[in-house]
């Protein structure tokens, strides 16, 4: 924990030293990534408490007497306790940890949609309000819940700008709704929407509330103890942390009614020939051999982050990207999505006659790494009438320069392309 050492500061040298990723040249040229939406890379920190962890500790947890079991089964719990105090979870808070905000979030669906000892939460004719801004990965789930159960799904939708209006979502809720998902900051425009107001308002109609955090945690600070929100999913690899972790977090209350996706080892409490109970959270819905150094990288992560300091970091990032939607609005052709939204990371734009993968094949010669295509939000960009879009998306280690060399390397392709 660095709690009392000073500060990194976002984009300076000492801070980027950290990253050993970005100390290279791509086609001769030195690397900007910018493409932190998709992953983050991992500072020196997290890869240390990783190897550290794999070198020293390394046992399975929980069943064992032994001293590396105990060490393991100690880090473990403390990598648990270190990033419920990051995303502010209180006494009557829960975390799961997970591969990801893909599997937090089919967790919460398969644990509604599917009966146990109790019947499923989802039942013929509830309704599910899925917000018109989501990843896939806060859609799909939803849909084949929706066709499972005979519930019945229904899309807030962005006005024309790509922003979600709390009197739309006052249309759609009725005394059948039982989940209202949506998430801190879409993926594919940079649309940061009033998430804390819009659950607020599901939950007092009686919804269980469901964010996906993916876009927020590295930066913002997100406190679950202030936000109507059951459940809250994000995932380590955006965050600066390993790949192939992430979290669920919730109400003990909200978390208990899920049935389990993953029975097993590790997550019963007596077992017979023809029958289990369960143990109690959040090991229920843990069941198997956690990723307990990948649990321990994302702590560590997460307590770089708030070495750096989440205001700051936040405060770095809005100005990259105001830099960044302005400079690039201002080229021949170009439309920025979401031009004016609140703390974001992400700028998405489109070109008028050029297609983004040839923007982004040409910025990659230039050693510029952006993302092109539908950003696994296919009906959003559908809904706002564009097709695939060219997203630059940064992190504490991005630098105004290398907006610079963004916008120049766009207004190069432009001149090629167009
Ligand atoms: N939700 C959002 C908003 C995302 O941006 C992403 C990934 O881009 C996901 C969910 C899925 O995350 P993962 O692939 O880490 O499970």
């Amino acid at each position: 924990m660095g709690e009392r050492l000073a500060p990194h500061r976002p984009g300076r040298d000492d801070l980027r030293a950290l990253f050993p990723v970005l100390a290279q040249e791509v086609n001769g040229l030195p690397l900007v990534y910018l493409d932190n939406a998709a992953t983050t890379q991992t500072p020196l920190p997290v890869l240390d408490a990783v190897r550290q962890f794999e070198q020293h500790d390394r046992a399975n947890i929980h069943r064992g007497v032994h001293t590396l079991s105990q060490r393991a089964t100690e880090a473990y719990d403390e990598a648990r306790r270190t990033l419920a105090r990051f995303i502010g979870a209180g006494a009557a808070h829960e975390l799961v940890f997970t591969s990801g905000t893909t599997e937090a979030l089919n967790l919460v669906v398969h644990g509604l949609s599917t009966a146990g000892a109790a019947p499923a939460v989802l039942q013929p004719g509830d309704e599910i309000i899925v917000s018109g801004l989501e990843h896939h990965a806060n859609l799909v789930p939803w849909q084949q819940a929706a066709r499972r159960c005979g519930a019945v799904l229904r899309i807030l939708r962005p006005d024309a700008q790509g922003r979600l209006r709390a009197q739309d979502l006052a249309a759609l809720l009725t005394p059948r709704t039982r989940v209202f998902a949506v998430t801190a900051c879409a993926n594919a425009t940079g649309e940061r929407p009033p998430f804390e107001a819009l659950l607020a308002q599901a939950a007092d109609a009686g919804a269980l509330t469901v964010l996906d955090a993916a876009q927020a945690v590295a930066h913002s600070v997100i406190d679950l103890s202030s936000l109507a929100c059951d459940f809250m999913a994000f995932s380590g690899h955006k965050m600066h942390g390993p790949m192939g972790t992430g979290v669920l977090a919730g109400r003990r209350v909200a978390l208990e009614r899920l049935e389990p996706l993953r029975y097993g080892g590790d997550m019963v409490a007596w077992v017979t020939e023809t029958e289990a109970s369960f143990a109690d959270l959040p090991m229920r819905l843990e069941g198997g051999t956690p990723n307990v150094a990948g649990a321990v990288g994302l702590a560590a992560a997460a307590s770089f982050v708030d070495r750096t300091g989440r205001e700051r970091i936040d405060a770095h990032l809005s100005d990259l990207r105001r830099h960044a939607a302005e400079g690039l609005a201002a080229l021949p052709g170009v439309t920025v999505l979401s031009p004016d939204t609140g703390l974001t990371a992400i700028v998405s734009f489109v070109v008028d006659g050029v297609h983004p993968h040839d923007i982004g094949t040409l910025l990659d010669e230039q050693g510029i790494a952006l993302r092109t295509g539908f950003h696994c939000a296919q009906p959003l960009l559908e809904h706002l009438g564009r097709g695939p879009t060219a997203r630059a998306s940064f992190a504490m280690y991005n630098t105004y320069a290398e907006v610079e060399r963004l916008l120049a390397g766009v207004a190069h392709a432009l001149k090629v392309l167009q």
